[in-house]
């Protein structure tokens, strides 16, 4: 067993030695000397190789008691791999086949050992390809309707909800960085922060903007106290991987209880600043604009088929907590049911809104940026860009009521680009 063994991060070179008894490996990958292995992780936070042989592939997923985008000097604690293990069980079985096969959890080493997503990418490095992925919108839409609605209220009982609600709670390390990474340090001139030298104007700017300001403390309170569902947490670009025809959703490390519009507005944010990044990466020519449109139609479908898709649970699953039938449906007052599903998708829109302008600012002015304006070499270019996603993102949070349509907001992010010519 690989538990009685002292936590001890792998190596390529060690982690045939150390996994080759376990049955999890041999039964996919064949015995221990046939295997290589590739340490993979771009990510800011844990270990990844994907270890393959003749007869198959797998992923070996192992937390470091560090951070690894800063290092040693930012310790960690392992007990995140036991959070990301129990938020890819619930959000696995809640939307079937959208994350990624678990194989085998190993709380004592941190480790998970999952399926091999392949041929797919990160959907970050797609949207920077210019590649249009038909199904995309509809399987995150989806997704996100069916982990948020059946993670929630609406669908647990009190029991199963407290438990859970006390697990997650464990998860503190991550939430608070999430609370301090995304809500409070891109506003004020925190020593983690760095942002391209050309927008130091905007950064003062951004930070004597007292109604920005006030709408990211409110975001930040949305999220610290509405424990709506069981979020995602980190549901970015970087965290979805896409093949021609497939969609899944990766790294669950920073679940926690949470408002269902924080991973439908991290998720729609972060497509929006794709949007403003394509120009850094292909002409303002027809197929430039192609791409473009294409990436708000995608955002368009997302939240369209979110909706679609969280009032039809709504309608034919409701229950648990908050279902409520006793006084609608079975009350033959229908329409009470359907007042109340509207009510509740006005709040996720405009918390969703909300998210979407913080985390517009929190990758261009925070800690963490993302590839789409980092790749972008020129820095006037990429400047360019992260000052048009900015002026978004501040409308967003601040107005985040006055969006009644996602068509405004595409017509908002259309307009910004287009001046900007
Ligand atoms: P971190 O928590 O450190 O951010 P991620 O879970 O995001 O780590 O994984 C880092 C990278 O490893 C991903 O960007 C992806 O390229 C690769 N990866 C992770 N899980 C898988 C998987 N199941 N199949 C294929 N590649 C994966
Ligand atoms: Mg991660």
């Amino acid at each position: 067993m690989l538990t009685r063994n002292p936590y001890e991060p792998l190596r390529s070179e060690t982690l045939p030695a150390r996994l080759g008894n376990l049955p999890e490996m041999t039964g996919r990958l064949g015995s221990a000397e046939g295997w290589r292995v590739r340490e993979v992780g771009d990510g800011n936070l844990n270990l990844v190789f994907i270890v393959e042989s003749t007869i198959g592939s797998v992923v070996v997923k192992q937390a470091l008691p560090y951070a690894r985008v800063v290092g040693e000097s930012w310790p960690m604690s392992l007990d995140r791999a036991f959070f990301e293990y129990h938020a890819l069980t619930r959000l696995g079985a809640r939307d079937p086949g959208r994350l990624p096969a678990l194989h085998l959890f190993d709380e004592g080493q941190a480790l998970q050992i999952m399926e091999h997503l392949s041929p797919h990418i990160i959907l970050r490095r797609g949207l920077i390809a210019g590649t249009f992925y038909p199904a995309l919108g509809e399987h995150l839409g989806r997704y996100l309707a069916r982990t948020l609605f059946r993670g929630s209220d609406l669908s647990m009982d009190t029991a199963r909800r407290k438990a859970d609600v006390a697990l997650f709670a464990g998860n503190v390390e991550l939430c608070g960085i999430t609370e301090d990474l995304f809500f409070t340090d891109p506003f004020w001139d925190c020593p983690r922060n760095r942002h391209t030298p050309a927008l130091a104007a905007q950064v003062t700017v951004v930070r004597a903007d007292r109604d920005l300001k006030l709408a990211a403390l409110e975001m930040k309170a949305r999220f610290c106290m509405c424990a709506q569902t069981l979020l995602h947490g980190d549901m970015h670009t970087g965290s979805v991987m896409v093949s021609d025809t497939d969609t899944r959703v990766i790294d669950a490390e920073f679940a926690a209880y949470g408002p269902m519009g924080f991973d439908v507005g991290s998720l729609l944010g972060n497509l929006w600043m794709a949007y403003f990044a394509q120009a850094g990466h292909r002409a303002d020519d027809a197929g430039g604009d192609a791409y473009r449109s294409w990436i708000l139609q995608l955002a368009e479908t997302v939240w369209e088929v979110f909706v679609a898709e969280f009032s039809l649970l709504w309608r034919t699953e409701r229950g648990g907590i908050l279902g409520g039938r006793e006084l609608f449906e079975n009350q033959a007052d229908p329409l009470g049911a359907e007042l109340m599903l509207h009510g509740l998708l006005a709040d996720i829109w405009s918390d969703a809104l909300g998210f979407a302008g913080i985390e517009m600012h929190r990758r261009i002015l925070g800690l963490a940026h993302i590839p789409e304006f980092e790749t972008i070499a020129e820095e006037e270019r990429r400047a360019a860009c992260e000052r048009r996603a900015l002026a978004a993102g501040r409308e967003l949070a601040v107005h985040r009521r006055a969006f009644l349509t996602i068509a405004q907001v595409s017509d908002l992010v259309a307009g910004i680009e287009a001046r900007a010519r």
